[in-house]
Formats: structure tokens, C-alpha cells, sequence
């Protein structure tokens, strides 16, 4: 894999600092039962990072101490990790809004048979990958057979009530473009996808989002291999707008990684650049319960380029709808 930090590096990004924390996103292993070419964790089934009961107990104790009001679960798929539902009850149990990225395949995998039903009774905020509405393109993407599969996932939790306004319980797709360009406009894209998914498959959804590919891990690799780093971040570059910077998903979230050790945002988690505070490198999730980090300047460099170009982009799709969204 080739490392694309010491090009990221180089490039200069205006300074931010940390605003009020509503977002503990928590990466809870890398493991994944699909192995995507835009990956940006490199997950797969191979890999063995999870994390562990202790640090999930630290998960939880933050976020009753802070009264942080959204836990967002990631990896890897999150559903592997053996601890994943107990983490899930209990962030309920004390009134968090819980969120799982979910790739939608998994709700086939062995064991895993009644996962739709589990998440629905724990009305459990469900983000769904799915890059296009169009069977090749998915596979291309993701694997033969991960459209077909999808679609069969999104009817399942169709058929628990996810994606109908007058249950609420929320179903959000995720889309990112299939090469080195950027995402078109997310509100046009998402009526594109309702109703194609609506008159082909039957299947509802709530929103959709729209995110850039970012220029690291395995996307990044493919970029440098082709030729088209260079091209690929003087083309977010251009794009840049300031009025992004308000809204980037890093002032009000903070990392987790599977060991505890806390990031400004998952990309940061994935180029290993760590959260500093105190001015000490490397900080735990448990060095955190007593301090407040709010001001603090986050780390960046030319992958923050991915965040702020066009309409922007962050774990809730194009940034000036997400700023607009309430769910
Ligand atoms: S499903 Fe998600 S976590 Fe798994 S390999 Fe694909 S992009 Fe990575
Ligand atoms: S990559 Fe995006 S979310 Fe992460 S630090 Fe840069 S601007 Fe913030």
C-alpha cells in the first residue's frame, strides 16, 4: 500500500479549532465481510483489530459523563465486533441517539440473521453504503452479487418499518463516486435514487448523502499507482470553498479507535495523525472524561481538501443540507 501522508503533508489548509462536541464516532474494528476498492480503513474479512469489551466500557462512561447526544458506530462492519449490541443497548439505555453504518450485506451473513430485527427494537439510526442505483456500477465498486445483496437489505428493513416517515425510524444511504471526480449535487442525485429504487425494487429511504472519496489508505494507493494523486487534489483544491469550514464533521466529533486512542476525524484515525491535547502525541478516550477540549485546533493537511470542496462533504452527506437537517 503506498503511503500517501507525506504528499498530504505538504499541502497547507486554513486552521480550524474544535467547537462543542455532539459526536463520539466510534471505529470498533476493521474487520468486514466486503473488501471495497474506495475503502478508506482498508478494511476486510482479513483483518483482526476489534475492539474490546474494557474500551467499550470507556465508550460508554464518556458518554454519560460528557452527555454527548450521538454515538455513531463505524469499521469495518461494526455488527462483527462481539460487543457491538451491548454497546448499542447501553448507549440507548441512557438516551443516546445511536447511529450504525451499516454496508447492508452483513444483514446476510451467518449469525447475523436477525440483526434488522435487533437494530429496529433498539431504533437504531441505520447508514446505509450504497455508491450507485445501478446493479454494475455496485459491483464494480464493492463485489459481484453486493447490489443484488443490498437491495435485499434495504426490503428487509424496509419490511421493519426503516425509511417510512411515520415510523422514524431512519434509514440514510451513502453515495460516493465510483473514481477521481467529485460527487454531483446531493439533493438531485437523491430524488434519482428514490425513484429508481422506488419503481425498480419498491425500497424507501430517508436521505441521501453524498461523500467525496478521500485521497487515502486503498483510494489513495489506487490514485498514486494511476497517475492521478496530483490531479485528484488540484481538483478538490479548486474547489475548496471557505464557507465549508464551518461546518467540516471534525469540530464536533471526536474519533475513537479500536483501542481508545481518540482523532479529529476518522480519516485522521486512518493517516494516524492523533487528537493532540496537553501536548502530549497520543491521548485515550479515558484521559478525556475529566477534560474539555473545545478550542483546541485539529489537525489537517491536504486530505481536508476531500471535506471542503463543492458542497462539501462529512459523515452526513454535502455540508450546507447536513448544517440544514434535523435527522
Ligand atoms: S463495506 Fe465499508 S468498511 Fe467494509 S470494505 Fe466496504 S467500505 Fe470498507
Ligand atoms: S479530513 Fe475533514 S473532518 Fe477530518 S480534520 Fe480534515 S476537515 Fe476535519
Amino acid at each position: 500500500m503506498r503511503d500517501t501522508w507525506p504528499r498530504l503533508e505538504r499541502i497547507a489548509f486554513p486552521p480550524i479549532r474544535r467547537g462543542r462536541l455532539d459526536t463520539l464516532q466510534v471505529n470498533i474494528g476493521y474487520r468486514c465481510n466486503q473488501s471495497c476498492v474506495h475503502c478508506h480503513v482498508n478494511a476486510g474479512p482479513h483483518r483482526k483489530e476489534e475492539m474490546s469489551s474494557e474500551v467499550i466500557d470507556t465508550v460508554l462512561a464518556f458518554l454519560a459523563r460528557k452527555r454527548v447526544p450521538i454515538l455513531d458506530i463505524t469499521g469495518g462492519a461494526p455488527e462483527l465486533n462481539p460487543h457491538f449490541r451491548r454497546l448499542v443497548c447501553a448507549a440507548r439505555a441512557i438516551g443516546v441517539q445511536v447511529m450504525d453504518r451499516c454496508n447492508l450485506t452483513i444483514l446476510e451473513v451467518a449469525g447475523q440473521e436477525d440483526l434488522a430485527h435487533f437494530l429496529a427494537r433498539e431504533r437504531v439510526e441505520i447508514v446505509a453504503s450504497l455508491p450507485c442505483y445501478l446493479e454494475e456500477n455496485v459491483d464494480r465498486q464493492r463485489g459481484k452479487g453486493v447490489f443484488d445483496t443490498s437491495i435485499r437489505g434495504l426490503r428487509r428493513l424496509n419490511g421493519f418499518g426503516y425509511g417510512r416517515a411515520e415510523t422514524g425510524l431512519v434509514l440514510n444511504l451513502v453515495y460516493n463516486p465510483q473514481g477521481s471526480s467529485l460527487p454531483p449535487p446531493q439533493r438531485t442525485l437523491e430524488e434519482n435514487y428514490r425513484r429508481s429504487l422506488g419503481e425498480r425494487y419498491g425500497v424507501v429511504f430517508n436521505h441521501l448523502f453524498t461523500l467525496a472519496n478521500m485521497p487515502i489508505q486503498r483510494f489513495g494507493a489506487i490514485l498514486i499507482a494511476n497517475g492521478e494523486f496530483d490531479r485528484y487534489l488540484d481538483l478538490l483544491r479548486r474547489a475548496h470553498l471557505d464557507a465549508n469550514l464551518e461546518n467540516v464533521m471534525c469540530r464536533n466529533l471526536i474519533s475513537v479507535d479500536w483501542r481508545g486512542y481518540i482523532y479529529d476525524c476518522d480519516f485522521n484515525q486512518m493517516l494516524d495523525l492523533p487528537l493532540k491535547h496537553d501536548a502530549r502525541e497520543r491521548v485515550h478516550l479515558s484521559e478525556l472524561l475529566d477534560a474539555d477540549i473545545e478550542g483546541q485546533p485539529i489537525r489537517v493537511a491536504g486530505h481536508c481538501y476531500g471535506c471542503t470542496a463543492g458542497q462539501g462533504s462529512s459523515c452526513s452527506g454535502a455540508l450546507a443540507q447536513a448544517a440544514g437537517r434535523s435527522a
